[in-house]
């Protein structure tokens, strides 16, 4: 059995909160509160409620959010919603903006969604189901791809992940001179593709959970006088404290982030991480060095 759930983030606030003389490095909205962990939360709740009635036991259900599971697809297939051009499932009352999350169990259980028991559904058949029911669909849109600022959107709903930003924001390496230039202030997270999307526009009341709270920006000052400890610490409990993110990266993303606003004072930030043990990191530092001279 399948259950699939959609949590809606909160995007009601002001997206940057850089001050004068302390501009700020961005957080997307969906990462700045830990959405994933209250999503599970949630799910926990629904698993212990089929324990209670079911009498199945933990080893017959695993609650994935965020995971190593074909999140997207299982979605497409449970109905949930269908592929858009940007590569996310898009659901009728949040469009992308939500965050997926689901449990497997390995016992039929009805919980009153659009599949009985025991069906064996596919993804291409719930598709056409819901393109059939009218369910709003990219049609001849293609803003997401045109707008990417690195053209990372290669074809309709195919990503190359080597040119996205939002997976470039974690992996450990140098970054290019395009890249870096495309960049702009961010921190974590590139929505650029979302924000554009008309199925997107319609307002949805997200859920502004106090979950490992990060906020929609942080000060590039802050950042990058923090030793690597303090780092740590400040993104304890944050979507930012997962064992695929080396702390050391956002160094890096802060850093471009500070070339890229062009202010002079920040280059005293700037220069200590010149001398850097890891190349990457002193590549990023050199970049913005030169962008604030
Ligand atoms: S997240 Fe950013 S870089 Fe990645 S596909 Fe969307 S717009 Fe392009
Ligand atoms: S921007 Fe247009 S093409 Fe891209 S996902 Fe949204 S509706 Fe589809």
């Amino acid at each position: 059995m399948l259950f699939i759930g959609m949590l809606p983030y909160y995007r009601d606030e002001p997206p940057d909160l850089s001050k004068p003389g302390d501009p700020h490095g961005l957080i997307a909205p969906f990462a700045r509160r830990d959405y994933y962990r209250a999503a599970v939360d949630r799910l926990k709740a629904i698993r212990d409620r089929i324990f209670k009635n079911s009498g199945l036991k933990k080893k017959n259900v695993r609650i994935f959010c965020n995971s190593r599971i074909p999140e997207k697809l299982l979605a497409a297939a449970a109905g949930c919603g269908v592929y858009g051009k940007n590569g996310l499932i898009m659901t009728r009352k949040t469009g992308s903006l939500c965050i997926l999350a689901g449990i497997i169990m390995d016992h039929p259980l009805h919980l009153g969604g659009t599949q009985k028991p025991g069906t064996i559904i596919r993804p291409e058949k719930a598709e056409k189901k819901l393109k059939e029911s009218g369910f709003p669909l990219c049609g001849s849109c293609t803003r997401c791809i045109e707008v990417c600022p690195t053209g990372a959107i290669t074809a309709p709903a195919v990503i190359n992940r080597k040119l996205c930003l939002q997976s470039l924001a974690t992996v450990q390496e140098e970054l290019g001179m395009p890249v870096m230039q495309t960049w702009g202030y961010m921190i974590y997270g590139c929505q650029i593709c979302q924000e554009v999307c008309p199925l997107n526009s319609t307002p949805v009341i997200g859920i502004s959970n106090t979950t490992g709270v990060l906020g929609p920006s942080i000060s590039l000052r802050e950042l990058l006088s923090l030793s690597r400890d303090s780092l740590s610490k400040r993104i304890q409990g944050t979507v930012l404290d997962r064992t695929w993110i080396d702390p050391l990266v956002l160094y890096r993303n802060a850093l471009i982030a500070a070339g890229n606003r062009g202010r002079k004072y920040l280059t005293p930030l700037v220069t200590p991480y010149l001398g850097h043990e890891q190349s990457w990191i002193r590549s990023a530092a050199r970049y913005a060095a030169e962008k604030l001279r």
